[in-house]
């Protein structure tokens, strides 16, 4: 018995119900004028912990209050974790209207509105996009392309060239000048840059690859070009208000493209911490905030100084820390929040004695009530933490790590992104390289004829299928043949999802990765792990894109949140702990060439920027902050030679009284007094931490 389908509606979506937003009761006064300013340009320059996000959030909530429809507000913070949790505070407050405002990064952002708008302005929309370590590679083909291979052993490194090239994008300095400042011994090459570069730039054209700098560079030439203006004034016309967090690690193009998406309305809101600038490196600079009230007249500005984060003798650390700043716009920070204890120095022996006192810590307070996920370590550089995660591991102590080497840039995983690549955009050369390397039997050459084969006929997939190879790559050649076949063939029939696809892949790949790489257990996990991700993504395009502009910075983020512990200890990077806030935290190895780093040394302004790098460390801890040094330091990383370390410079006299010095005793047998413990025999730690070393 069959009959007519009945239809059935869906329901209207639920919005959480409206209560009005007491701005008076949850904000301070300047912090109110600054959520409910009226339309036009806004600067809120402000110290850490003052408010600045919570202000944003608010702001949002106001003008969807106002009115203001919440598809038409765009949202720019660092990162897209941000954005997210920013907007479900806002959520909070007005309901879930606000899940229609664009939240992401300015790269997120630039590559949305490039799929949109790009082809009409000559950039076809299947793209892909080339991480920075793909972006290297293909520096790489181009300096060989254009005979620099080996010509000199003396001509810069692919990475060398890369940073100078986005650099010079990021900032519009002359090539010339950046070689003059940065790399003196390479300005003979000045020209050699520009050939490179130029070849560069050619190569990603001709096969529609996009860099990171390219989705800022090309965000920016849609709005400022005449010729394309027709197009840029509909990218300008989709947001009547940009909210920006986080203003001071911005650069040059990042301010063109806002100055460009708010010409007409000029509602932008910038917040910032000039103390807090730390991506000068990558071309960001406090600039944009000094000039913000000349580039946009009228511009209202508001300062806020109160800290509603730390305890007093935590600012008191903080604020001598900065006070010692070249340049320096913010003001003394404050808070009312009464008593507290002073930070603590910690001076340890060596790093085993600073990461036993660093676990007992946090087991104290655990036990006081105060939860993991709200202690954090930071470190200056990735692979400081290394000694610690093997102790927590040890002691079963739940961690996850952010920063540092990340998931997606270990090598196993990018060569099962490469498949997915080439299927995505057949001329995507960095990927066809890579694959075809991972490949036995087909060396260097091979692939670079196989290339050239494929570049000759447009791209054209079968024209690899038909390419001719030596003898002993024929039985490598057809099994990637037949792989990228029945790729696309699930492609066409429309049975393919990305998970889908890995899993056919490693059909193949795992045999490869067996074979190429020790410890393969482990790494078989992460693609077991890169798999159940896919599984949550509705196309290849979508999962691509977006684990290229936002790769997980930790377990957490990897998409097993559900099994992953709830209470978990982070450690993190300074970098990576940005904006972010813990009742306790730790700061390692505050040592003299490990924070400042020692190759920043020789500059001030990179000396300048590990300070303030400094500075965000410690404004981070609510309650109870520790700074901890060991005073024997192995020299390398790899051996075992002692010797002895100083304090941070930034830890000067002045700064340590801040703090209350403690000294770690041991529990074990204490030595004798006149005879000093031998040095050891080996260091067998030191020896494993090697393998974390870069
Ligand atoms: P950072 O410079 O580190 O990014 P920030 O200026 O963005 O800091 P927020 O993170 O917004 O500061 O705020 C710091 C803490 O103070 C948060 O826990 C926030 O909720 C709290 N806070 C800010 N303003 C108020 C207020 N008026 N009343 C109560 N709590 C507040
Ligand atoms: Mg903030």
């Amino acid at each position: 018995m069959s009959s007519d389908p009945i239809p059935y509606p869906a329901r209207v979506r639920e919005v959480t119900p409206r209560r009005a937003v007491d701005f008076a009761a949850e904000l301070n006064e300047a912090q109110r004028k600054a959520a409910t300013h009226p339309d036009g340009p806004l600067l809120i320059v402000a110290g850490a912990g003052t408010g600045k996000t919570r202000t944003l959030v608010y702001r949002v909530a106001h003008l969807i209050e106002r009115g203001v429809p919440a598809e038409r507000i765009l949202l720019l913070t660092f990162t897209r974790r941000a954005a997210q949790e920013m907007l479900a505070r806002a959520e909070k407050l007005v309901g879930s209207t606000s899940r229609a405002v664009h939240g992401g990064t300015f790269h997120g952002t630039a590559h949305r509105l490039l799929r949109r708008f790009g082809p009409e302005a000559g950039i076809a929309n299947d793209f892909t996009i080339l991480d920075q370590g793909d972006a290297e590679d293909l520096m790489q083909l181009s300096r060989a392309a254009c005979g620099f291979a080996d010509k000199t052993k003396r001509f810069p490194k692919k990475e060398t060239l890369h940073h100078v090239y986005s650099r010079h994008v990021n900032t519009g300095i002359p090539v010339g000048a950046i070689l003059r400042e940065e790399y003196p011994r390479f300005v003979e090459f000045d020209e050699d840059f520009g050939t490179v570069f130029a070849d560069y730039t050619a190569r990603k054209q001709g096969r529609n690859l996009l860099d990171y700098d390219d989705l800022l560079l090309y965000w920016a030439m849609l709005l400022e070009t005449p010729e394309a203006r027709v197009i840029g004034d509909r990218v300008g016309a989709l947001y009547d208000h940009i909210l920006v967090d986080e203003y001071q690690d911005t650069n040059v193009l990042q301010s063109r493209i806002l100055k460009g998406m708010c010409r007409v309305h000029r509602n932008l809101t910038v917040v910032g911490d000039d103390a807090q600038s730390i991506y000068a490196f990558r071309g960001a600079t406090i600039r944009n905030i000094l000039d913000f009230p000349r580039d946009f007249a009228g511009a209202a500005v508001v300062t806020l100084e109160r800290n509603y984060r730390s305890t007093q003798p935590i600012l008191d650390a903080s604020n001598t820390l900065i006070s010692r700043a070249e340049e320096r716009f913010t003001k003394e920070l404050y808070t009312t929040r009464t008593g507290g204890e002073r930070p603590w120095l910690v001076t340890a022996q060596d790093d085993a004695q600073q990461t036993r006192f660093v676990v007992d810590r946090i087991l104290e307070l655990h036990e006081q009530g105060t939860p993991l996920r709200e202690m954090a370590v930071l470190f200056r550089a990735g692979y400081m933490s290394a000694d610690l995660e093997i102790e927590l591991t040890a002691r079963n102590i739940p961690f996850e790590k952010w920063g540092g080497l990340k998931f997606l840039e270990a090598a196993h995983v990018k060569d099962v992104l490469a498949f997915l690549r080439v299927l995505e955009n057949p001329r995507d050369e960095v990927s066809w390289y890579r694959l075809l390397n991972l490949m036995p039997g087909i060396g260097e050459t091979t692939a670079r004829r196989a290339i050239e084969a494929l570049a000759e006929r447009g791209w054209n997939p079968e024209a690899f299928a038909d390419f001719a190879p030596p003898p002993r790559a024929r039985e490598a050649h057809e099994q990637l043949v037949a792989l990228l076949r029945a790729l696309r063939r699930a492609d066409l029939e429309g049975t393919a999802g990305v998970a889908q696809d890995i899993v056919r892949v490693r059909t193949m790949y795992d045999g490869i990765l067996r074979a190429r790489y020790d410890r393969e257990e482990p790494r078989l996990a992460d693609l077991d792990r890169l798999q159940a991700i896919a599984d949550g993504f509705p196309s290849r395009t979508d999962f691509l894109a977006a684990i290229t502009l936002d790769p997980p910075a930790s377990s957490t983020d990897l998409g097993f949140g559900a099994e992953a512990e709830d209470d978990t200890l982070v450690l993190s990077t300074v970098h990576s702990a940005k904006g972010k806030e813990w009742d306790a935290v730790f700061l390692i190895w505050a040592v003299d060439g490990w924070f400042p780093m020692s190759r920043a040394l020789g500059d001030d302004d990179q000396i300048e920027e590990e300070r303030r790098l400094m500075y965000v460390a410690l404004t981070r801890a609510r309650d109870h902050l520790a700074v901890t040094h060991p005073f024997n330091v192995y020299q390398t990383r790899r051996g075992a030679d002692y010797s002895l370390a100083q304090l941070s410079r930034f830890l000067d006299r002045g700064v340590v009284r801040c703090f209350q010095q403690v000294v770690l005793e041991s529990t074990e047998t204490v030595p004798e007094p006149d005879a000093p413990a031998a040095p050891p025999v080996v260091d067998l730690r030191a020896i494993l931490r090697g393998r974390f070393g870069a």
